[in-house]
């Protein structure tokens, strides 16, 4: 595995391949591995010839007061992780080579970015639609992997990559979560061991809600019962907790599907997660 911290050196690589007629794919990440970004990094093992991961903490996508410092930075480990997985190169810039002082163009998906995380984050999906098509006019890879756990994030790489025509083809990934339940996410390194012992209960709250809308057909009904169960959980205080259309993120059709989406705060750490249900109401 190549380790490349400049964009000159990952396009050259990749060009090499592309004459060779070799499938890229790429696992945009910030790093601090576990094994939800495993499972899109072996997904895209079997779909493609080439992976490439890149590891870049990108701090337009973070508002003042958020933990952008200090964000968990075990490059060594990752590392690690990425050559046992048969990653080909660990694409990791610096955040100089990819923002310059003079730094003046965004990308902004202005309808997806509203609803769930957007009025919480203000800015963030634009610095996450702006630093993936950057590193997509860098890598240039056939194919990119992103999980359903950050479901807003991945809808808005979707409507970008279709509005903007570029030519990659998104792949989305299921959530993968620990035995409780638990959403993998960097940030469970926040927890304290009672916090840990709590941060499930958003999923099960989650899940009370899909019963609750299956057998009451109603989707406020379904929403109150789930912030009712995460009022319950000691230290949690709910930032939002939704139930969508998962295509549109607004208002949700009585055929269904429906997105039900929260982000809760468990002490200091803020966690998302979200399930998708099928079938009308
Ligand atoms: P991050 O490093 O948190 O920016 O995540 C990089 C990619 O990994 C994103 O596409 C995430 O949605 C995905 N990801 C993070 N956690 C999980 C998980 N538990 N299961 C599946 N994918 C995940």
């Amino acid at each position: 595995m190549k380790i490349i911290h400049s964009m000159g050196s990952v396009r050259q690589t990749v060009l090499g391949w592309r004459r060779a007629e070799r499938r890229v794919g790429l696992v945009p990440t910030m790093g601090a591995l576990h094994e939800g970004h495993a499972s899109l990094i072996r997904r895209a093992r079997r779909e493609n010839d080439e992976v490439v991961v890149s590891i870049f903490v990108n701090p337009v996508q973070f508002g003042p007061g958020e933990d952008f410092s200090r964000y968990p930075r075990p490059f060594v480990r990752d590392a690690a992780l990425c050559r046992r997985e048969g990653v080909s190169v660990l694409f990791a810039p610096k955040p100089s080579a990819l923002y310059s002082t003079d730094h003046q163009t965004w990308v902004t998906v202005e309808k997806l970015a509203g609803p769930l995380c957007g009025p919480f984050r203000p800015g963030h999906f634009r610095g996450v639609a702006t630093v993936v098509l950057k590193l997509f006019n860098m890598v240039q890879p056939d194919r990119a992997y992103f999980g359903k756990k950050d479901f807003q994030q991945l809808r808005v790489i979707e409507q970008m990559v279709n509005d903007l025509n570029v030519p990659v083809k998104i792949v989305p990934c299921p959530t993968v979560r620990d035995p409780s339940g638990l959403a993998l996410s960097s940030r469970n390194a926040y927890l304290s061991p009672d916090e840990r012992a709590a941060a499930p209960r958003l999923r099960r709250a989650l899940r009370t809600a899909g019963q609750v809308l299956k057998s009451r057909r109603n989707v406020r009904e379904a929403q109150r019962a789930a912030r009712n169960e995460l009022r319950q959980v000691p230290g949690a205080r709910i930032q939002y907790l939704e139930i969508l259309d998962p295509k549109t993120l607004s208002v949700p059709k009585k055929t269904g599907p429906f997105l039900l989406a929260a982000a809760v705060y468990v002490g200091r750490t803020r966690l998302i997660d979200n399930l998708l249900v099928r079938g009308a109401l």
